[in-house]
């Protein structure tokens, strides 16, 4: 008889990058198991804001292409061809442009998105109100991104794990993993409060909690946790149809030269607010959700107040009604960031069987399920795709 607690693959973690390599792996007619902490989608992957997408293929798909058009068609297939109620749906973006510097800046970003065949537009806030009647009217105008859309966080999270599921995987929660050791043979033995597991492979995919799992192996996994913090509006009648957000950051951040003290691409400096970032949109429950800020503050899950007034008055300046609308919940999430900016995900250099996949910082809910793809298809065949040489973990993976 198969022991229940021995398989091919052993998934550390049960968010979206955990699960979309288990229901790869599964489809491959791999053993999985998956060991979670918690419940699957209860950290970041779970209280996400859902956006998905960016720019489409374009002419010569390079990893972001890869990660972001390959998971929106993943998350497609789940709705439609699987039966998967996942609020999937894909209406678009619009970013806000609030000054002229920033109109010029994103007029030649659009420029080249198109001349390398992707998907993005420069309207006027006038062209934006007649498909969006709720933005605007003072701001000089927004970049439509059409390839954009959105899914339930948690629903499509637990939409992998139940796909897995169904192709034979076994999924564990509240089983927290207290140690990894390899056997002689190169395969793994994995302790956890409630027994061992046994692998030939071994996958970590433990999101923002990279660092202390590879404390336990001897190894550094350069992730930072940062803190995302999140607010609604109670549930009103449908009003914002688009993902929202501004162009204010991606515009500061391109003009900041980098700080080596923290990874790229957040609104903290310590204490100190380097830039407004702002996105969110409209669930299917009525909510209206915002959020952006991105803080390196530990493993803190307090939204801060402060933060949040400053993020709902940016959004203000986007859609005027949201304003006038209280604020009846906040939360917040740990996403875990790179220092370089880039995912890491492939074969750890330091051990025999064993794989990475996490660094996908903020938009890591639409990149999982094609990171958890391509993952699967370099364990099953034992060959990366070329587009994960720029992600592999030995730029950046050390003994420690
Ligand atoms: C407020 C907020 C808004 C966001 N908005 C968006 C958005 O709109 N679009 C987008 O694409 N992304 C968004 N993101 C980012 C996205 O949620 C993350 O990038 C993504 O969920 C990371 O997935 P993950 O599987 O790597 O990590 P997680 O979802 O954090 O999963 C890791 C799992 O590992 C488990 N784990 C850790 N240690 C152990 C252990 N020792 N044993 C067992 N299990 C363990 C944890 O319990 C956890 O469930 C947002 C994030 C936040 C916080």
């Amino acid at each position: 008889m198969v022991n229940s607690n021995e398989s091919d693959v052993l998934v550390i973690g049960g968010g979206i990058c955990g699960v979309a390599t288990a229901f790869h792996l599964a489809q491959l007619g791999q053993r999985v198991t998956v060991l979670e902490r918690g419940e699957i989608a209860s950290e970041a992957s779970g209280v996400n804001a859902g956006g998905l997408g960016g720019l489409g293929w374009g002419n010569n798909p390079d990893l972001q292409s890869y990660l972001t058009a390959g998971s929106f068609e993943i998350f497609k297939t789940l709705q439609l061809d699987m039966g998967y109620d996942i609020e999937f749906m894909a209406p678009g973006g619009l970013q806000g442009i609030h000054t002229a510097e920033q109109w010029d800046w994103v007029r030649d970003r659009v420029h080249n998105y198109q001349m390398h065949g992707y998907h993005a537009e420069l309207l006027t806030s006038r062209e934006t109100r007649a498909m969006e009647p709720e933005t605007s009217e003072s701001l000089p105008g927004f970049m439509y991104l059409p390839k954009r859309g959105k899914a339930n966080p948690t629903k499509a999270t637990m939409a992998f794990s139940d796909a897995a599921a169904a192709l034979g995987a076994i999924i564990k929660t509240g089983h927290n993993v207290e140690g990894m050791t390899q056997q002689q043979d190169g395969s793994w033995q994995v302790q956890t409060n409630q027994g061992e597991f046994r692998a030939k492979t071994l996958v970590l995919a433990v999101g923002a909690w990279s660092r202390p799992v590879g404390d336990m192996l001897g190894i550094e996994i350069p992730i930072a946790p940062i803190k995302g913090q999140m607010w609604a509006t109670a549930p009103v009648p449908p009003s914002i149809f688009h993902l929202s957000g501004s162009m204010e950051s991606p515009f500061d951040w391109s003009q900041q030269s980098p700080d080596n003290n923290f990874p790229p691409e957040i609104t903290h400096h310590g204490d100190t607010r380097v830039t407004r970032h702002l996105y969110g949109g409209q669930s299917r429950n009525g909510e209206i959700i915002f959020g952006g800020d991105r803080q390196l503050v530990g493993y803190d899950y307090t939204p801060d107040a402060t933060g949040i007034e400053v993020n709902r008055g940016h959004a203000s300046e986007i859609i005027p009604l949201v304003g006038k609308l209280p604020i009846v919940r906040t939360w917040a999430g740990i996403m875990p960031f790179s220092m370089d900016g880039k995912p890491i995900i492939g074969k750890i250099p330091q051990f025999d069987n064993l794989f990475v996949l996490t660094g996908l910082a903020s938009s890591g809910f639409g990149r999982g399920p094609m990171s958890g793809k391509l993952l699967a298809d370099y364990i099953h065949t034992g060959h990366p795709a070329p587009v994960l040489s720029e992600v592999d973990p030995a730029r950046c993976v050390i003994f420690k």
